[in-house]
């Protein structure tokens, strides 16, 4: 595995436990307000980790961690992630998978084999604008259709959209809502413009807490629930 970052322990990346984070390096979206450019652009990546020092560390933390995390970069363009995954749950671990969506197929094949415990997937727009905001040309099918298998899966899951504000406006998130109606749970989080991969999006506008407020409530009559991040 391309393993950019690793997080030792983490107190929110899985609700309700306590996780160490795995960063893979690299993905095929180029979200203009992504937060973690060093993961994404080739210019701005760093030193790789050793995947054995990992390994080894989580060896160790047997019985003290519950949960490993593993996100991105996109984790699912890692030819080796399955294996990866079955080494951690051989330890024991639940595994949350963080996910643009675009490879339904490893999603089915991980969710098919039993080896994921919540998965996290972001909307990043109406399927109209997912070109615009993820920078590359999206298909919406293959969005769709990860929608629908993580809905049908049986584990926990949530679906989230950060909320920059120059890309989606309100009705957006009633579009996205729509886009998973009846799901488990939304979160909308909030955009923080100090570190993003387009630095033209830095210090951009963005919503206030009464706006992100409104939004979540609309957005709590099409989903189960729908929360804040
Ligand atoms: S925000 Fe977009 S570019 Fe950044 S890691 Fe996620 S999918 Fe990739």
């Amino acid at each position: 595995m391309k393993i950019g970052g690793f997080q030792k322990v983490s107190l929110i990346d899985y609700p309700g436990r306590i996780s160490a984070v795995v960063f893979t390096r690299g993905c095929n979206f180029r979200c203009p307000f992504c937060h973690n450019p060093e993961l994404v652009d080739p210019e701005r990546f760093t030193d790789l980790i050793p995947e054995p020092e990992i390994l080894s560390f989580l060896e160790k933390r047997r019985g003290r961690l519950d949960a490993v995390v593993i996100t991105g970069g996109e984790p699912t363009l890692q030819p080796e992630l399955l294996p990866f995954v079955i080494h951690l749950r051989a330890m024991g671990y639940r595994i949350k998978l963080d996910t643009n969506g675009a490879l339904p197929e490893v999603i089915e094949e991980m969710l098919g084999r039993r080896l994921l415990d919540y998965i996290a997937m972001d909307i990043k727009a109406p399927l109209g604008k997912y070109g615009e905001a993820t920078g590359v040309k999206a298909d919406g099918r293959r969005i769709t259709r990860s929608i629908s298998l993580i809905m049908g899966s049986g584990i926990e899951y949530e679906f989230r959209t950060t909320a920059v504000r120059s890309f989606l406006a309100p009705p957006d998130f009633e579009e996205i809502g729509r886009l998973i109606a009846g799901a488990k749970r939304f979160v909308l989080q909030r955009f923080v413009p100090t570190r993003t991969l387009d630095r033209s999006c830095l210090g951009a506008a963005t919503y206030s807490d009464n706006e992100l407020k409104a939004i979540v409530g609309k957005l709590g009559s099409i989903v189960e629930r729908a929360t804040q991040r």
